[in-house]
């Protein structure tokens, strides 16, 4: 990992300073309101969310836990909600998903994506609406393709040609007609600060325009019994700070949206422009706000549409990481700490926390960075350069590369990370058989369990040599 930051790490002082982005904060107690869910705060010198003391929450229902700030979540999908209004706003479930937060989503009028079977049995336990649900996936099962159609999904993005055959003999099979949408690809790839438009389209996902598939398998929508072609979907990645990279994938699929109307006479009715809005999860990162964000879209979709001479289709968006991730952080109890020496004599300390990649797979797989607070008490000890891992037998087990943490953290405090909402409970897993923390909603100083810890007997209960 240091390998990302050629300029070194410890500077001509000896001092360990981290990455060059990095700032010692002047006042290390303090939230940096931009990481954290709108509720939290410091009182007293603990760590507040939704008015529960993160301290009075671990007494009760112990550590590691995610906790959830349900007006924060609320807010930010009401925000999506409000600032694209005229589109359909989909929650991608993949980032989150239980049925406490579909039931969240329906009340306030979003629509939901979800991936396979299993985020479409949360979707049906949790009563959503069929009609406002999308159903992804590049190989999605025949059962799952079933399961969809007998449940009314409103939309299925297809993303193979055997998929666009294995569908339509569903809902021929069944009588039915479904919506659908044709996952293209624009060759555009957007992420963080930059995006790469290239003529080759190397990934699994979707039909390439440049290479015909998109407009064939356009062709083959329309002509299907049982399917109904309601337009195109692009998605064109994730943690995106604004809509530059949105420009070029918009006009190629526009352009196409213009020649299935010239080839077939076909308006489709409807465009998914995808998710992937970003977040802060330190102070490199400036997300821009929904309301910008959906001036951007329109102002380059219509742009588009007036030089094609087209009438502009029903947007839709699928924010997932931007309406969950600032949404929760995830509390933990120090267990170890150790000083660990440097060439030059610098030192970094090492803080062991009752979790890690097991509950936050990001930092591993994705080299993402986090930040962190002590959440337990003020400290007026010094900063030091911390790295906060996790209790795995596993080198790279690291929730937090970097950040100043006061000098004195100690087994038995609370650190909490933010912005963990996204993709780190929906990728928890049970590496060395941990059991996976709960989720710990919070509002108007109350907690609520909305996805309990697992137990040793969940961990059991597959394994059938048990009972032998
Ligand atoms: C993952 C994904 C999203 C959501 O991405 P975020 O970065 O969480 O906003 C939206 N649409 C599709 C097709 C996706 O695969």
């Amino acid at each position: 990992m240091p390998t990302a930051h050629p300029s070194g790490w410890a500077h001509a002082d000896g001092a360990l300073r981290g990455p060059q982005w990095l700032r010692e904060p002047a006042d290390p107690n303090e939230l940096l309101p931009l990481l954290w869910s709108a509720t939290a705060t410091k009182v007293d010198d603990v760590l507040v969310v939704g008015g529960v003391a993160l301290t009075d929450l671990v007494r009760e229902h112990g550590s590691p836990a995610y906790v959830l700030d349900e007006v924060d979540f609320r807010e930010r999908a009401r925000a999506f909600r409000d600032a694209f209004a005229g589109y359909d706003v989909y929650y991608a479930g993949k980032a989150f998903l239980c049925t406490t937060v579909a039931r969240w989503l329906a009340e306030d009028g979003l629509s939901l994506d979800v991936c396979s079977g299993g985020e479409l049995a949360v979707a049906e336990r949790a009563g959503f609406p069929m009609e406002r649900v999308g159903f992804h996936g590049n190989n999605k099962s025949p059962a799952e393709l079933a399961r969809a159609v007998e449940l009314g999904v409103g939309r299925v993005i297809v993303d193979s040609f055997h998929e666009v055959d294995r569908l339509a003999a569903v809902a021929r099979d069944r009588g039915r007609t479904v919506g659908v949408l044709v996952r293209v690809t624009a060759g555009v790839e957007a992420h963080t600060h930059e995006y790469i438009a290239t003529a080759h389209e190397d990934q699994k996902f979707g039909f390439s325009i440049s290479g015909g598939d998109a407009l064939e398998a356009v062709r083959r929508v329309h002509a299907a019994e049982g399917l109904r072609l309601l337009g195109l979907h692009s998605h064109i990645g994730s943690q995106i700070f604004d809509t530059s990279g949105f420009e070029v994938a918009a006009r190629r699929v526009l352009a196409l949206h213009a020649a299935v109307r010239e080839e077939l006479g076909v308006d489709m009715p409807e465009m998914d422009l995808g998710g992937g809005f970003g977040i802060a999860y330190t102070t490199q990162d400036d997300p821009s706000r929904p309301d910008a964000l959906a001036a951007g879209l329109t102002a380059i979709v219509e742009h588009e549409c007036r030089a094609l001479g087209i009438e502009r289709p029903r947007l839709s968006i699928e924010p997932g990481r931007a309406i969950v991730g600032p949404a929760m952080c995830t509390v933990y109890e120090v267990g170890t700490v150790k000083q660990v020496a440097l060439d030059g004599g610098a030192g970094r300390t090492y803080v062991s926390v009752d979790g890690g990649m097991s509950d936050n797979i990001r930092t591993a797989l994705y080299d993402a960075d986090y930040s962190a607070t002590l959440a337990s008490r003020r400290s007026d000890v010094s900063p030091v350069l911390s790295r906060v891992v996790g209790k795995h037998c596993e080198a790279g087990d690291i929730v937090v590369k970097d950040e100043f943490l006061p000098g004195d953290v100690a087994p038995g405090d609370l650190v909490a990370v933010p912005g963990t909402g996204a993709y780190c409970r929906s990728m928890a897993s049970n590496y060395n058989h941990a059991l996976r923390p709960p989720v710990i909603g919070v509002r108007d100083g109350k907690t609520f369990t909305v996805v309990r810890r697992e137990t040793e007997a969940d961990l059991l209960a597959t394994d059938v040599g048990v009972g032998v």
